[in-house]
């Protein structure tokens, strides 16, 4: 191998490194303990998980206050509204909501996690047993 074209896979090699790094940057790890906690959940009740391996971003972003999250299957993206951010129970009301969309196809009302209006911090955290236990009744019966 000539001196150039060591020059040149050694530019390749950090512009690789580059785009990895960059792209690892995408996952929030707040975010990520959260989706690592659904996916825990999920799994120990059977429930397949595999569509949401393709996520590539989950991250908070700057959006109106009348939105909770967003989540694209294409771009394969969940992002949960900035402005929720110190609303741990919130926060995890979204992850759960976005990835229902994201992974399962699930629908606005089909069950209260999965419903359009965003209820109070109060509400995710004196409810969140019976909301999670409403989510996975409603997936095993898919
Ligand atoms: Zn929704």
């Amino acid at each position: 191998m000539n001196r150039l074209s060591v020059i040149i896979v050694g530019l390749a090699l950090a512009a690789l490194t580059a785009f990895y790094l960059s792209d690892e940057g995408t996952i929030d790890s707040e975010l990520n303990q959260e989706y690592v906690y659904w996916a825990q959940i999920m799994t120990d009740n059977g429930i397949d998980i595999s569509r949401s391996e393709s996520l590539r971003v989950l991250n908070y972003a700057e959006m109106g206050a009348d939105m909770a999250g967003r989540s694209n299957k294409f771009s394969n993206l969940i992002y949960v509204n900035a402005l929720e951010k110190g609303n741990p129970m919130t926060v995890r009301a979204i992850v759960w909501h976005e990835l229902g969309h994201y992974t399962f196809d699930l629908e606005h009302g089909e069950c209260r996690l999965m419903d359009a209006e965003r209820h109070t911090h109060e509400y995710y955290a004196e409810n969140w047993r019976n909301l999670e236990t409403e989510y996975i009744s409603l997936l095993l019966q898919k």
